[in-house]
């Protein structure tokens, strides 16, 4: 059985827009690195076109996805539509392949579900994918569509009847607990910072049937996310028992990326991706947020190991061509001023550091043990 790693081309060189956290590159350097290493072959690599619109509305309004590509051919939209489909305002600005892009993440996910629904693969990571604020008539917290749930859909659609959703980013997936509420087909656990934007997924949502949120509080540690990891996560996916889990991989609950104030460490957010990813035989592992370029690229990179079992090959340094590529990586914010961290550029495993499991981790996980039952 093969695994593939799934992207598109029209990746390279995309960006949002100056002064925005995603104007920075993520997906090419995270297969550059893999190239380079060699830990990636051509047959284990598929590139996707964009999805149709056809393929879309199973989850988006086709006025919706007019717009989109109303925006990305004239660059521009009447006022009116920008206050209605949230779309050049705000945080989601009209960028060259505004419709482009995210058809093209999203066609990557759905056709990964049909790989993985015909046999032709079992494990396959699209870090294009993950955005999980998408919602199906605006756009939302930098996501024009929804792969996610574009994903979930297609499961469904496959005839796959335990499917579980597993959301690491530091920031709640409030459009797909939204669409899936309640849906005993689909089981979503996420994990985020407490009190950070979109403020949605609330602990004690996890009552209802088919929710775990689990919102950790600021300088959420390796140890912390390992006990909820063993704790809470592990038993209950078991208790799941799905037939395909996808896992949003967001890597900005990694210490040092901006827009969260999580603390972990590289190697804990791989560790968690290597004991989700044999939960079932068939796992899907997005990408998600990710505003520091150079962790995010070693984190997504290290995802394809981990999916392979191979994430030995991580203990060692960067070689020079590496380590050239992510100094070619372009960032405008204060963590570079004075030059890139060596921290960032010497070794691909952050140095782990022993810190106490809080007492508000502790009541999170009796809290959410007890409605569970686990
Ligand atoms: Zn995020």
């Amino acid at each position: 059985m093969k695994n593939f790693l799934f992207s598109s081309k029209i990746f390279k060189g995309s960006r949002y827009g100056e002064g925005h956290p995603l104007n920075i590159d993520r997906v090419w350097p995270s297969l550059d690195l893999l190239k380079i290493m060699n830990w990636v072959s051509n047959e284990q690599l598929v590139f996707n076109e964009p999805a149709s619109i056809d393929e879309l509305t199973i989850f988006h309004d086709i006025d919706y996805l007019r717009i989109l590509q109303k925006a990305e051919k004239f660059q521009d939209l009447e006022l009116k539509e920008k206050k209605k489909y949230n779309l050049g305002v705000g945080v989601n600005p009209i960028f060259k392949e505004v419709y482009s892009r995210p058809a093209s993440a999203a066609k990557s996910s759905m056709r990964a579900i049909e790989f993985l629904a015909s046999n032709k693969a079992e494990k396959i990571l699209n870090f294009s994918g993950g955005t999980h604020h998408g919602r199906k008539n605006f756009a939302s917290g930098f996501c024009f569509l929804n792969d996610c749930i574009l994903a979930i859909l297609k499961a469904k659609e496959f005839g796959f009847n335990k499917i579980l959703y597993i959301d690491l980013d530091a920031h709640h997936c409030d459009a797909v607990q939204d669409y899936f509420l309640d849906n005993d087909n689909v089981q979503l656990i996420s994990i985020h910072e407490k009190n950070k934007w979109p403020r949605t997924g609330k602990i004690e949502e996890s009552k209802i049937n088919n929710l775990m949120n689990i919102p950790v509080p600021e300088n959420f540690n390796d140890n912390e996310m390992l006990f909820i990891l063993n704790e809470l996560i592990i038993p209950y996916c078991k208790a799941v028992n799905p037939d395909i889990t996808i896992i949003q991989a967001g890597t900005d609950g990694l210490k040092d990326d901006p827009q969260s104030k999580m603390i972990l460490s590289n190697s804990t957010y791989w560790h968690t991706i290597s004991m989700l990813k044999d939960i079932s035989t068939k796992t899907l592992i997005l990408g998600g947020g990710g505003y520091n370029p150079y962790i995010t690229a070693k984190a997504w990179a290290g995802n394809w190991l981990v999916l392979n079992s191979k994430e030995k090959l991580l203990q060692s340094k960067l070689n020079d061509e590496c380590k050239e590529i992510l100094r070619s990586l372009k960032w405008k914010n204060s963590r570079v001023r004075n030059g890139i961290p060596n921290k960032w550029l010497d070794k691909w495993i952050d140095d782990e550091v022993e810190m106490q499991i809080r007492d508000e981790v502790n009541e999170i996980v009796l809290y959410i043990q007890k409605i569970k039952k686990l």
